[in-house]
């Protein structure tokens, strides 16, 4: 077991993963949400197709961005308009 107490760092959202979290979806449930509301999945590497898929078949996915990125954005702008 290769065990790197990375306790800090995001994990991936899928089920019963526990990979360091690489990307960023950003999603939302129009049923539920405000249309800016923006909720995130975060996904290692291997998932991040199966999480896009699984919000993208249902319109939910909304963007896609590298969890580098997605930090620096929320200290910019925190709204499109
Ligand atoms: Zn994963």
């Amino acid at each position: 077991m290769t065990d790197s107490t990375t306790d800090t760092a995001p994990v991936c959202s899928a089920k019963g993963c526990r990979e360091a979290a690489v990307w960023v979806l950003a999603w939302n449930n129009p049923k539920l949400h405000t249309p800016e509301r923006r909720k995130t999945w975060l996904a290692c590497e291997e998932h991040r197709e199966y999480l896009s898929n699984f919000l993208g078949i249902r319109g939910f996915l909304k963007d896609v961005v590298t969890l580098e990125e997605w930090e620096g954005r929320r200290d910019g702008s925190a709204a499109d308009r």
